[in-house]
């Protein structure tokens, strides 16, 4: 009885493992400037499941950007774990934590970060560059991820072509293009109007309905409810953990916005 019992309890730890896409585990992050120590992140514990939409909040300096760094494997930990699909990724060496990167996540930023002299299309084929694929495969994925986010029509447009909405499909098409598990993206309606960031949120909870895990750094609260649960930060740690309730379709507040020429 007491075996079954045990067998059991382990039976659901692996069910409940198999869905998390992200545990970290007490990290702290500490940047060492010359004499100063600054003290970014004092021991987080996280579980994010897959296909959850997770927004982070706080106040500027919290250290939302330094965890995001790390969930992206752009950064790593000072102490503490991060598993990503069960893989201590803290451990890993720069190359494979590259490799991760490019295959398993996108990265939307505030800044859009596009390369000017290049097509909207352009843009979103460079992350497949690192993968062996022909042209025409890589051109086939960049337009259907444009497609994704309604801009099939100006793949060739330049970004200085687009409006900031627009440039802000671009990029999130680009972290699209490798059909990653996990979309971050750092404040990624921070340049943009009400309107448009609504716009956003309405791809992303698209996104998030047919399966993909979001993690959206956000200071805005009407953004971040757009979310399934809100995490808020201060000072390096976690202070709430809740989730949305009555969340907002963005696609029906957009119909009840006026649009611009309206204003
Ligand atoms: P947030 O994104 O919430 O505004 P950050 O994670 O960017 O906060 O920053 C958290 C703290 O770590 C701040 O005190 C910031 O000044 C510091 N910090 C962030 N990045 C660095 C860095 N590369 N070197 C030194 N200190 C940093
Ligand atoms: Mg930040």
């Amino acid at each position: 009885m007491t075996t079954m019992l045990a067998e059991q309890e382990l039976a659901q730890q692996e069910v409940q493992e198999e869905y998390v896409a992200i545990r970290v585990q007490d990290v702290h992050r500490i940047y060492q400037l010359g004499e100063n120590r600054v003290h970014a992140l004092r021991g987080i514990n996280l579980d994010i499941a897959k296909g959850e939409f997770v927004a982070i909040m706080g106040s500027s300096g919290s250290g939302k950007s330094t965890l995001m760094n790390i969930l992206g494997c752009l950064d790593r930990p000072t102490s503490g774990d991060y598993f990503l699909d069960g893989v201590n990724v803290a451990q890993l060496a720069k190359k494979e934590l590259a490799a991760i990167r490019n295959r398993r996540l996108g990265f939307v930023f505030q800044g859009f970060n596009l390369l000017a002299r290049t097509t909207a299309l352009e843009n979103v084929e460079l992350p497949t560059l690192y993968a062996k694929l022909e042209a025409e495969e890589r051109f086939r994925r960049a337009k259907h991820a444009l497609e994704i986010v309604g801009l099939g029509e100006r793949f060739d447009h330049f970004p200085s072509q687009l409006s900031g909405g627009q440039q802000q499909r671009v990029a999130i098409a680009r972290a699209l293009v490798n059909q990653p598990s996990i979309l971050l993206a750092d404040e990624p309606t921070g340049n943009l109007d009400s309107r448009t960031s609504v716009e956003i949120m309405s791809i992303l909870q698209t996104l998030n309905d047919e399966g993909l895990t979001i993690i959206l750094v956000t200071h805005e609260p009407d953004i971040a409810q757009f979310a399934r649960r809100v995490i808020t930060f201060r000072d390096g740690k976690i202070r709430r953990d809740e989730m949305v309730t009555d969340r907002p379709r963005a696609a029906e507040v957009l119909a009840e916005m006026p649009t611009l020429e309206e204003d």
